[in-house]
């Protein structure tokens, strides 16, 4: 049960803020940063599994960076950027697995790539941690 979910949230991920359902207010706070061009330093995303951080996370990230922003707030899913971070293969938008208990490797990640100015806009880190309910249960 618990594998055929992961499975399908990991299929279905929004490449458009106009496809995520369910997060309507946090989806307008994105787009009106965007749009507005007050970007915040950093952004924490709170909630249960599945309810669509990392998803919201890589698309703020993507429009961030993109090119060719279509309506002014949405990635266009075509540019160098927004195929490069799609693929996980970009520069400028580093994944850090928060939930693995290796502290020392993620801070040396970030040590190691801070220092380079981004190739596009922004560099970005998303930093994936644990959901409080799975953090409970590890302690
Ligand atoms: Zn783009």
């Amino acid at each position: 049960m618990k594998e055929k979910y992961q499975i399908l949230a990991r299929r279905y991920r929004p490449q458009s803020f106009k496809e995520v359902i369910g997060q309507d207010s946090i989806v307008k706070t994105i787009k009106n940063s965007i749009l507005y061009k007050r970007i915040a330093h950093a952004y924490l995303f709170s909630g249960t599994r599945g309810t669509g951080k990392t998803t919201l996370a890589r698309l703020f990230a993507k429009a961030l960076n993109c090119k060719n922003l279509k309506d002014e707030t949405e990635p266009c899913n075509v540019c160098g950027s927004c195929t490069e971070i799609a693929a996980s293969r970009s520069l400028d938008v580093i994944e850090i697995d928060g939930a693995s208990n290796r502290g020392i490797d993620d801070i040396r990640q970030i040590n190691d790539t801070i220092g380079y100015s981004p190739s596009g806009k922004y560099k970005i880190y998303i930093i994936d941690g644990k959901s409080s309910h799975a953090y409970q249960r590890s302690l």
